[in-house]
């Protein structure tokens, strides 16, 4: 019999996971105070995992469903300052995927952006140099064109919160220097392919990553829709550029209107994209987003790592991706702690289970064996 505990309650996909292990697996996984240390899994509080007080039990395997380090891709300004520095020391250009991006660390700041280097399995260099507070005003200022559009997003915002978009950067930046947090300024993609020519959407990924690193993309995705039509001429209309699902419901009268809940399944789309004469979202779309998935992976692995540390993780990520008129598929942002479409999050958890914690906790029961997960390998 394996135990589990439960320290976010707030988290729609592990309060789903643990109904899963309690019904689904009943007699094979049983719930323990949150605060009990003799555990199997553990599913944390995101923002205080006890990583070096995990693994300390001789004989127990614990699992725990974060990364320790994971951070460095996941809060907006240290995946831009981690990408790049990637391809500056590798000395390859900057990744084609990646729409140019500056962090910008308000003036009057005091906030020290929080690097994970004192998290980091032990890697010197990188400490030091994660902890340089790098602005990078002055390098966006000298390549500005003045057709260019750009987007202000707080580094550790979420939901289409604490966004401006403008043709200003000078606008931009005197708007973050009278925030707290960093942020970055990316170049807004102003061709986005859009539905029936009008409404705008990203495409949301799930990612998993087991206790072997090994990477899995969710066999279903979503594209979240605005409905609004896009408008070009009006930067303030965020409900028109930003297609956040909670900005989309609280904002937009129309929510719902042309897909229920702003939602579009991935088959939905490749119908679209089929009745249209498009190419399809098979071929075309999804290489593309294998691609940029393993790559950010790639980039940050080794500091995940937990092959010489005595207890194993896995990660759920969200990536939000954007689709440009000409077909180009270009990375926004990458979630530590994504939700789920409802209509997906029974399958995403079942799979989750099959393929991130039944190979280290095997199922007891023989039929438990026979699920099939629908996250699919993708870096091998
Ligand atoms: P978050 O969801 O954490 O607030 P995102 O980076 O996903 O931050 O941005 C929110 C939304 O804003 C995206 O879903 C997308 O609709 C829009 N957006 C963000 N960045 C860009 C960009 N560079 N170009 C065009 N649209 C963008
Ligand atoms: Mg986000
Ligand atoms: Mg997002
Ligand atoms: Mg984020």
């Amino acid at each position: 019999k394996y135990t589990f505990i439960c320290r976010d309650a707030n988290s729609s996909v592990y309060t789903a996971l643990e109904q899963y292990l309690l019904t689904n697996r009943k007699g094979q996984w049983r719930k323990l105070q949150s605060d009990s240390i003799r555990f199997n899994l553990m599913m944390g509080d995101r923002n205080k995992l006890p990583y070096t007080r995990i693994g300390q039990k001789p004989g127990l395997q614990q699992l725990v469903n974060y990364y320790r380090g994971s951070e460095v891709i996941c809060k907006k300004a240290q995946m831009i300052r981690e990408l790049k520095k990637y391809c500056v020391y590798q000395d390859i250009p900057l990744f084609p995927w990646l729409p140019p991006s500056y962090v910008i660390i308000p003036a009057h700041s005091t906030e020290i952006i929080h690097s994970t280097a004192d998290e980091v399995n032990g890697c010197e260099n990188f400490i030091s140099m994660s902890k340089q507070q790098k602005d990078e005003r002055e390098e966006l200022l000298e390549l500005i064109q003045s057709d260019d559009i750009w987007i202000a997003k707080s580094s550790a915002g979420s939901k289409g919160d604490d966004i401006m978009i403008s043709n200003e950067v000078e606008e931009l930046i005197q708007y973050i220097d009278n925030q707290k947090h960093a942020y970055i300024i990316q170049k807004y993609i102003n061709n986005p392919f859009l539905l029936n020519h009008q409404r705008k959407f990203d495409i949301r990924c799930w990612i998993l990553v087991d206790s072997m690193c090994s990477i899995y993309l969710f066999k279903d995705g979503v594209l979240r829709t605005s409905s609004e039509p896009y408008n070009p001429n009006n930067l303030t209309d965020l409900t028109s550029h930003l297609t956040n699902h909670c900005l989309q419901k609280q904002r937009s009268p129309n929510f719902g209107m042309y897909e229920d809940g702003n939602e579009m399944f991935y088959d939905q789309f490749n119908e679209y994209l089929t009745s249209c004469g498009k190419e399809c979202f098979e071929h075309s779309i999804l290489p593309q987003i294998k691609d940029i998935i393993v790559t950010c992976f790639k980039v940050i692995k080794e500091r995940i790592d937990t092959t010489y540390l005595n207890y194993s993780s896995f990660q759920l990520f969200g990536f939000d991706f954007i689709l440009d008129e000409n077909f180009k598929v270009w990375l926004l942002e990458i979630n530590g702690a994504p939700a789920c479409a409802q209509k997906l999050l029974p399958n995403l958890i079942e799979s989750l289970v099959a393929t991130a914690i039944d190979p280290l906790f095997p199922p007891v029961n023989s039929s438990s064996y026979n699920i099939s997960s629908s996250f699919e390998n993708i870096d091998s």
